[in-house]
């Protein structure tokens, strides 16, 4: 999973995305986590490892991971090929979320770029930009297909959701808010539009706003306001926080850390989750002497193409998914002990995967 963070200058993009590389995974476990300054991988936390790896007597714990990237100097204009807009623009394609970072502290230090703090107005700047961007991309859509129309009449029906894309457009709304069938969503999907990516809105507060998830902000209000219009999520982070957490060496004195400050969880960790929640992700776990380790999936995934994500043989030649719920496996401590009161199960092809499920392929080669 790829996550591309944005936001106005000067709202605090490096310092979270310093933060998430200094806190970032182990690159041993993540060959594809290059040199790329802009691409940052951290593992995501679970719990359910660490007991595994106790049960299992494993040498390893491999987490999964999410790939952060800094898409810095996405300005007013870029649309228009400002700064280096259209390259920004183009690096957001790829990602499969946006990470929106909203700047919801004052710092009289800190500038602004329109010269005073308001978190709606920067929200609209940077996904006006992206609306902009998807227009021209439309209105190139709709002239290739009002000329084929006279050759293929079947293009009208394309033709009648292209414009209604761009009647949303011209309103100033993404795409994401637009109530579409599933079919037209599926087709939606093919244009690749910037504002129909689903959206992390990262509200930037200063420590003491961190206490009770920012109610006390305004800024955070009208942005939590502002999300629940269109099914976006917000977190709510100090990117200062989070770089003072990065710099903890252990696990033990983040959680001490996090403690003094009465918090639960880092800012990052209710990002990683927040991500999860957004693309409907779940994850299902492997165990076995050599790791444990687990994988992400699309909720709703059936048996082969999950286990495809460890091995193309494993869903070219999928028979059965061994299968136990990990508390059940947690309850009885061994596979053998589950088997007894039938609780591991033989699933099949139609089986859909569920988040947690310790699972063993079994599959001809
Ligand atoms: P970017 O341009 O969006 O990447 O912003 P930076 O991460 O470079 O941050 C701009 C400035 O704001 C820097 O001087 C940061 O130290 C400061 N800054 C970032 N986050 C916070 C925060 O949570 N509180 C305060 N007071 N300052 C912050």
């Amino acid at each position: 999973m790829k996550l591309g963070i944005v936001g106005l200058p000067n709202v605090g993009k490096s310092t979270l995305f310093n933060a998430i590389t200094q806190a970032g995974a182990e690159s041993a476990n993540y060959p594809f986590c290059t040199i790329d300054p802009n691409v940052g991988v951290v593992s995501v936390p679970d719990s359910r490892l660490n007991k595994l790896k106790e049960l299992y007597d494993s040498k390893k714990i491999v987490q999964t991971a999410i790939e952060f990237v800094d898409i810095a100097g996405l300005v007013k204009g870029a649309s228009k090929g400002e700064g280096l807009g259209n390259k920004f623009l183009s690096n957001i394609r790829e990602v499969d979320a946006i990470v929106h970072v909203v700047r919801c502290f004052e710092d009289s230090n800190v500038v602004h770029v329109d010269g005073n703090i308001n978190s709606l107005r920067d929200i609209e700047t940077i996904n006006l930009e992206l609306i902009f961007s998807d227009e021209e991309i439309l209105d190139r859509r709709i002239t290739k297909t009002t000329k084929g129309l006279k050759a293929d009449k079947t293009l009208q029906s394309e033709l009648n959701i292209l414009k209604k894309l761009k009647e949303t457009l011209e309103e100033g709304k993404s795409i994401r808010t637009m109530d579409l069938t599933e079919d037209e969503w599926d087709y939606v999907k093919t244009l690749d539009l910037l504002s129909s990516k689903p959206v992390i809105y990262v509200s930037n507060v200063s420590e003491d706003d961190l206490i009770n998830d920012g109610a006390n902000n305004e800024m955070v209000k009208a942005v939590r306001e502002f999300a629940a219009t269109e099914d976006s999520e917000v977190v709510v982070v100090s990117a200062q926080i989070e770089a003072e957490i990065a710099e903890l060496e252990t696990e033990e004195e983040k959680h001490e850390f996090l403690e003094t400050l009465g918090l639960e969880q880092s800012g990052l960790d209710k990002l990683i989750q927040s991500s999860y929640h957004l693309l409907g992700l779940i994850s299902f776990l492997t165990a076995g002497p050599q790791e444990v380790r687990a994988w992400t999936i699309k909720k709703g995934m059936k048996a082969p193409q999950a286990g495809g994500k460890i091995h193309s043989d494993i869903e070219r030649g999928f028979i059965k998914a061994e299968t136990i719920a990990y508390e059940d496996l947690l309850e009885y401590g061994t596979m053998s002990a589950a088997k007894e009161k039938g609780l591991v199960r033989l699933e099949g092809k139609e089986y859909i995967v569920k988040d947690g499920d310790v699972i063993l392929f079994k599959f001809n080669v």
